[in-house]
């Protein structure tokens, strides 16, 4: 079958805005607050002439205490389906304990993995992408799902692993 890029990271970081971005349609569920229970879904995608999987992570606690767990639990599943993950943080956040957890799983499973710094939606912003390498996961690359900001540059590091 088609090789497997699985998106991963905390809840509203913008990984279906990403997806989104990605299939040039508006197809997996932006959710503007945490709270609605879904599962991985697979989509049919294309870059750069090709073919892949990519597979949207949702699915978290609508209690605050579930969230880490749940966030943990989808990332292990994703993670161990894929041939490589685009794992996304906040940058206007900053990596944060979850994040951290799911580093681990991460290396632990020897998976390519390419960082996105998402929600740099300016170039001032960029100095917190930069914050992101302390995540020990090398290059953060810099992205605004929202607005298409340096969605091509990750996408092509990730075709590079897949
Ligand atoms: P998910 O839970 O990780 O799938 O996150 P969503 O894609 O549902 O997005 C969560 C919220 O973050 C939504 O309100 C999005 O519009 C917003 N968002 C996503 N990407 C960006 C971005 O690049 N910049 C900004 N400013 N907001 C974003
Ligand atoms: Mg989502």
């Amino acid at each position: 079958g088609l090789p497997v890029l699985a998106v991963v990271g905390r809840p509203n970081v913008g990984k279906s805005t990403f997806v989104n971005r990605v299939l040039g349609r508006r197809e997996a569920v932006v959710q503007d607050t945490p709270g609605v229970t879904r599962d991985r879904v697979s989509y049919p995608a294309e870059w750069a002439g090709r073919r892949f999987t990519l597979v949207d992570t949702g699915g978290w606690e609508t209690d605050v205490a579930g969230i880490d767990a749940s966030v943990a639990q989808q990332a292990e599943v994703a993670i161990a389906m894929a041939d490589a993950v685009m794992f996304v943080v906040d940058a206007t956040v900053g990596p944060t304990d979850t994040d951290e957890q799911v580093v681990r799983l991460l290396r632990r499973s020897g998976k390519p993995v390419v960082l996105v710094a998402n929600k740099v939606d300016s170039p001032v912003q960029e100095a917190d992408a930069s914050l992101l390498w302390s995540l020990g996961l090398g290059e953060p690359y810099p992205v605004s799902a929202l607005h298409g900001r340096g969605s091509g540059d990750v996408l092509d590091a990730a075709m590079a692993v897949l």
